[in-house]
């Protein structure tokens, strides 16, 4: 596949001239759930007008809603290597950084790590590596993975590991898979050429086409489940936009299915990488808001992930807009979670330092349901199977019971008192507005776990 930034600067300069009821007919399109085209994004980053913008806003709210509820599902990164050959001007993993405190974590390690993590309620993991391995190589990876799934905590364990590993050739993804991974990720970082070039110095990262083709020996290889991204701060973030809309296009076009999620990182602090200080292009709160609006009118069904880069603030303003997964508790420094120097060697700072219970608390206070459920990709119901489900709201079905039976069985077996009392509010205000079906079912398996069961999924 190749990017065409040609049509993506064409797109920019006409939107300009784009009038205001042209926005609004945008706007109502968005409204109807099938995307935009490239000329609409292009158009809807150009607002700057606050009406306009307030209207942007309010639409993606309403999309946001009606497609994915008040849930908002929790997993925390595992970083288990920072061992890297890369040497990226924005990492602190870089190979050039002398200084960096180099580590992969022993199976043992992983699994102490896996442990803190059970004992605090997670069940999702994103298990992340510098990319470089230890003397077994690639399969480094594959005992890391088996590792968290073996850890047993009374009912407690991880149930779906997700994986941010360097770009494979297709034998290792087909090995990857059969390990019984969820989401496949990677990120392009930039999609601009040009500033991909300058950032990225050494190793094999500096090959653009080989990580922007990742996806596609990805799903040849039979990961259906895949997720992109972009590094916001590095190129103009209008040009990002429009670039992940053509990745999706491709991929759409070429396998029938589209990512399953999008991650929005920006550019944070990092040791050993002043550019991550000074970002070339910087993206402002109010631009930030806006790409995660235009992402979700742009792609209604790919869930969008907000890390604890960004402040427990930022974070609160982006669920309503269109977030619909985010970390929590996060480390990411190897041994982060379980060893007791807790902030040597981390990849990046972070603006939201808050336990898992801190954040679950505050997502029900705001009327959120915290959901740690994993049971789509646990029925299969993944790639094309998914998208079947989710396009017409059918998935919303299993979606709302799953969410509040994850929910409570983390308040009965992980939560503070306190938070246990905000999220039994939660659960009773979520059945109240379900309709009547669903409600039935999520009544059903909210009895179960009272009564002791647990994992129970639809
Ligand atoms: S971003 Fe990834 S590849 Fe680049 S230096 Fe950091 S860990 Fe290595």
């Amino acid at each position: 596949m190749k990017i065409n930034e040609e049509k993506i600067q064409q797109c920019l300069q006409s939107a300009a001239q784009r009038s205001e009821s042209e926005i609004w007919e945008i706007l109502t399109k968005a409204r109807k759930l099938e995307g935009l085209e490239a000329d609409d994004v292009a158009a809807l980053c150009s607002i700057s007008d606050p009406d306009l913008l307030g209207e942007l806003f309010r639409t993606a709210r309403e999309v946001k809603d009606e497609i994915y509820g008040r849930r908002l599902v929790l997993f925390t990164p595992l970083y288990v290597s920072n061992l890297c050959k890369n040497d990226c001007a924005y990492c602190a993993f870089r190979s050039s950084n002398r200084d960096l405190n180099r580590r992969a974590l022993t199976m043992d390690e992983i699994a102490a790590e896996t442990s803190a993590l059970v004992d605090e309620g997670h069940k999702r993991v994103l298990l992340v590596a510098g990319e470089a391995y230890p003397r077994d190589g690639f399969d480094y990876i594959l005992r890391a993975i088996d590792t968290v799934y073996s850890v047993k905590r009374g009912s407690g364990e991880i149930r779906r590991v997700n994986v941010n590993v360097a770009p494979l050739e297709e034998v290792d993804f087909k090995r990857l898979k059969q390990h019984n991974i969820g989401t496949y990720q990677i990120f392009q970082e930039t999609y601009h050429r040009e500033t991909y070039a300058k950032v990225h110095l050494r190793g094999a990262k500096t090959d653009f086409d080989w990580r922007l083709e990742a996806m596609d020996r990805a799903i040849a290889a039979g990961i259906d489940d895949v997720g992109i991204g972009v590094l916001f701060g590095l190129a103009d973030w209008r040009f990002e936009l429009l670039a992940l809309q053509q990745h999706i296009h491709h991929l759409e076009k070429r396998f029938g299915i589209g990512p399953h999620t999008i991650s929005v990182p920006r550019l944070e602090p990092a040791t050993g990488a002043d550019l991550a200080s000074n970002p070339p292009n910087p993206v402002s709160d109010l631009a930030f808001r806006k790409i995660v609006a235009i992402l979700r009118l742009m792609v209604p069904y790919t869930g969008i992930i907000m890390s604890t880069r960004e402040t427990a603030d930022i974070r609160r303003e982006t669920f309503a807009l269109g977030v619909s997964q985010i970390s929590a508790g996060s480390r990411t420094n190897p041994g982060g979670y379980s060893s007791a120097d807790k902030k040597a060697a981390a990849q990046f700072s972070l603006g939201d330092v808050r336990s898992l219970d801190e954040v679950v608390a505050d997502v029900a206070r705001l009327g959120y349901i915290p959901s740690f459920c994993t049971g789509c990709y646990r029925l299969g119901r993944t790639g094309a199977d998914f998208m079947d489900l989710a396009k017409p709201g059918e998935i919303k079905r299993h979606c709302a019971p799953n969410g509040l039976s994850s929910f409570l069985e983390y308040l009965m077996d992980y939560g503070q008192p306190k938070t246990q009392e905000t999220g039994m509010v939660s659960i009773a205000n979520a059945l109240e507005t379900m309709d009547h079906e669903p409600r039935q079912r999520a009544q059903a398996m909210l009895e179960k776990i009272r009564a002791g069961r647990r994992d129970v999924f639809c």
